[in-house]
């Protein structure tokens, strides 16, 4: 079982160039964890504090998980990725042990980027009231623990992840927690081809492909969905024909219309 909870550490391999639009993003996560992971002289000659946690929001699919990959490639950091719901089953009544051991782990490979998918299955407002033991609420005051505990520029980096920013514990966003909060966009059109360009980069594209119509009759897909249609439209071409060279334009059409946008326009974010 000591096996099973060893803390993985991740030389994310995406960088910014793997993400298509999230150019706000990106930006801010340049100025919020690669800067100070790169240059942390500058910042303390200059007298600004870092954010010592970034909270990414957005619905399922945009490109959170990519964007902390990204950025702590960019910083030639270490990688840790958490889910809120492994602290609880993979540390099964040492769940706070499994949040020290984290934080211990990113120092000790320092520069570290920690990412904490899913924020809100522990720090909801939600959790910590019935049937838990209070292990969610013990959860979070370790990390917030650790958190207030690091040195600044300690080279470790905090970036938490959610798709419901609405039910996040307060307390987790105050200041000197995560106080910087980054929206992760539903992709533009414009973003949608930068997106298509991204996943069909490696791709035999026949002449008949034109990806900014692609783009347009996507609205409401996320990364997460045109990645799949592009897989989607490869498969249909070799399925078809083992010995096809590229991917004619129809397959694209019949991908989108075979795969449709997991978030429904219904469901968007409230924030
Ligand atoms: P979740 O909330 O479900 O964890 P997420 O926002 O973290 O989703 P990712 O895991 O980063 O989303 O995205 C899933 C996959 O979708 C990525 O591995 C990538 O291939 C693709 N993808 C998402 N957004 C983008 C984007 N902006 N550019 C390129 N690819 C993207």
């Amino acid at each position: 079982p000591s096996a099973l909870r060893e803390v993985l550490v991740q030389v994310p391999d995406v960088g910014w160039d793997d993400i298509g639009g999230l150019d706000d993003a990106k930006q801010e996560l340049q100025e919020a964890v690669e800067w100070p992971l790169k240059y942390p002289e500058t910042f303390q000659r200059l007298g600004v504090r870092p954010p010592k946690g970034t909270l990414l929001y957005g619905i399922p699919g945009t490109g959170k998980t990519l964007l902390a990959k990204a950025v702590a490639h960019e910083s030639e950091a270490n990688f840790i990725s958490v889910k809120g719901p492994e602290l609880l089953s993979k540390w099964v009544g040492e769940s706070e042990k499994g949040v020290r051991e984290v934080f211990r782990k990113a120092k000790q490979t320092a520069p570290t980027v920690i990412f904490f998918d899913e924020i809100d299955s522990i720090a909801s407002t939600r959790s910590g009231n019935d049937g838990d033991s209070g292990v969610t609420k013990r959860v979070v005051n370790q990390l917030l623990t650790e958190m207030d505990g690091l040195e600044e520029l300690e080279d470790v980096a905090i970036i938490a992840a959610t798709n419901r920013p609405d039910i996040i514990d307060p307390g987790l966003m105050r200041p000197g927690r995560f106080d910087r909060h980054i929206k992760v966009d539903t992709p533009s059109e414009e973003a949608r081809l930068a997106i298509f360009e991204v996943h069909t980069k490696g791709m035999p594209l026949a002449s008949d492909v034109n990806l900014k119509k692609l783009a347009k009759s996507t609205d409401g897909y996320v990364g997460a969905d045109i990645e799949a249609v592009c897989r989607e439209a490869a498969m249909l071409t070799l399925r078809n024909n083992l010995e096809a060279s590229e991917i004619p334009n129809e397959y694209f059409k019949e991908a989108i219309e075979k795969i449709k946008p997991a978030n429904k326009a219904d469901e968007q974010l409230v924030q």
